[in-house]
């Protein structure tokens, strides 16, 4: 490797297509452009913690992802369950009958991983989820 390092290349997203909307909102929550709390405290009068939970837990990329037991986010999870299906099972609470789950402990490695999938279904979720948490 040489101190100009690897060659530039564009994400993988912009090749997919999914729809100007779909893109847009993937890129965004990339780049923590995004209405999670984490985001919104430094404009915003609140701690930071979920509104969506009561489990007083910093509203961030993880907890959005996979953490966060409010109803919008189990039927989202088991919409896309193929995507998450990567992380400890012994972490995870399924909620009802319906299969519906969460999980009750996830680390940085599991939100880089999602994001390194990079699939149509992976931007679809991340719309659908940016949709819960506006
Ligand atoms: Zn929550």
């Amino acid at each position: 490797m040489t101190v100009d390092g690897p060659p530039f290349s564009l994400p993988r997203y912009l090749h997919l297509d999914l729809g100007r909307q779909t893109q847009r909102n993937g890129a965004r929550f990339r780049l923590h452009s995004h209405a999670l709390r984490v985001e919104t405290i430094s404009w915003e009068h609140h701690d930071g913690t979920c509104d969506k939970s009561r489990l007083q837990a910093i509203q961030d990329e993880k907890h959005a992802l996979f953490l966060c037991p409010c109803m919008q986010m189990y039927s989202l999870r088991l919409q896309f369950a193929d995507l998450i299906h990567d992380l400890s099972m012994a972490h995870k609470i399924t909620v009802n009958q319906t299969g519906a789950f969460y999980f009750f402990q996830a680390c940085s490695e599991d939100v880089f991983n999602f994001f390194q999938k990079q699939t149509n279904d992976s931007y679809r979720f991340t719309l659908e989820l940016m949709g819960v948490f506006f």
